[in-house]
């Protein structure tokens, strides 16, 4: 031991409360950062969807604009033969995109409603094979008129289970259109139903283009579309699969989707087995009396 040091003077600061400040300023400013990329991000998104939306808009807009315009100039001619074919034609082309009009703002409704949660399922006992079923083959001979083959295929007649059969339809008839959409003609669109343990399921396939890998996940986003471009092949708002996955959601159900580039590509939502006992636990089956209303709706991006 060194006798000469006799005094040893420590002079040490408390430092905790400044490295606690530092590191809460670091991760405040971390905060700051995550929260304007993700401002930055909406407000991306949300010029996208006022692009997107404005040109969905216009389009059909101004196909009704140049029709009603041949109209006029055809309203001044004799209404015989050919002439009268045209005035048909001419009808049918804007009803069609008053159609898509109609599409676009209910389906963008729809969405907000499921947003603020107004959108409500009315729930019934129903044979959801028939449901399937009916609404698939009324839209056959349509499928078959661009050339593309639908085949039903199920091993059994009924399964009752609680389910919204407007939205069931409406489920169906969008993957019907996409894969309508997006299959060439000579191609094939194939419904089936499985039964499972817990859950009933129905896949909608079709052999035509596919979907890349990268672009898989994105699908069920809104707006998201494979083709982003303006000048794109295949008219759509890129909300119909958004609504479907809310829709599915809803029957507390989960839709999936397997796709080659391609090759072509199959959802499939899967139901629960349940039901409800709100009504004298009856069974019913269910008869829509819009589908044709509905069909030429959904239909109207073809
Ligand atoms: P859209 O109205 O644009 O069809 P959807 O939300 O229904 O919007 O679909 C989003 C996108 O998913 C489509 O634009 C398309 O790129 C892709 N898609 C959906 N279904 C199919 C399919 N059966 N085959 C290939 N691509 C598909």
């Amino acid at each position: 031991m060194n006798n000469n040091v006799r005094y040893l003077i420590s002079n040490s600061i408390d430092v905790t409360d400044r490295v606690l400040a530092r590191k809460h300023i670091e991760e405040q400013s971390i905060l700051i950062q995550k929260q304007k990329e993700q401002l930055e991000r909406n407000l991306k998104e949300q010029e996208e969807f006022f692009l997107n939306m404005s040109h969905e808009l216009k389009t059909p807009l101004n196909v009704i604009l140049c029709t009603l315009q041949l109209l006029e100039l055809y309203s001044n001619l004799d209404l015989t033969g050919e002439n009268k074919n045209k005035n048909f034609r001419y009808r049918q082309v804007m009803k069609q995109n008053c159609y898509r009009l109609l599409r676009l703002i209910n389906n963008f409704i729809d969405m907000s409603k499921i947003d603020a949660g107004y959108l409500k399922l009315n729930l019934q006992n129903l044979n959801i094979v028939s449901i399937v079923e009916n609404i698939s083959l009324s839209v056959a001979d349509y499928i078959e008129s661009k050339n593309i083959s639908l085949v039903f295929d199920t091993d059994f007649e009924e399964k009752i289970i609680a389910c919204d059969a407007d939205k069931i339809e409406r489920i169906i008839l969008n993957l019907l259109s996409n894969a309508i959409k997006f299959t060439n003609p000579g191609g094939e669109i194939m419904v089936t139903i499985t039964k499972h343990q817990d859950n009933i399921c129905i896949s909608v396939k079709d052999n035509g283009i596919g979907i890349p890998k990268d672009k898989i996940d994105a699908i069920f986003q809104r707006f998201n579309q494979v083709d982003k471009s303006l000048n794109r092949n295949h008219e759509g708002s890129g909300i119909g699969l958004a609504i479907v996955k809310s829709l599915v959601e809803m029957h507390n159900g989960i839709i999936e989707v397997k796709s080659t580039l391609g090759l072509g590509s199959t959802f499939t939502v899967s139901l629960p087995y349940r039901l409800v006992s709100n009504e004298n636990d009856v069974p019913i089956e269910f008869t829509s009396s819009d589908d044709l209303e509905r069909i030429h709706m959904e239909f109207s991006d073809i």
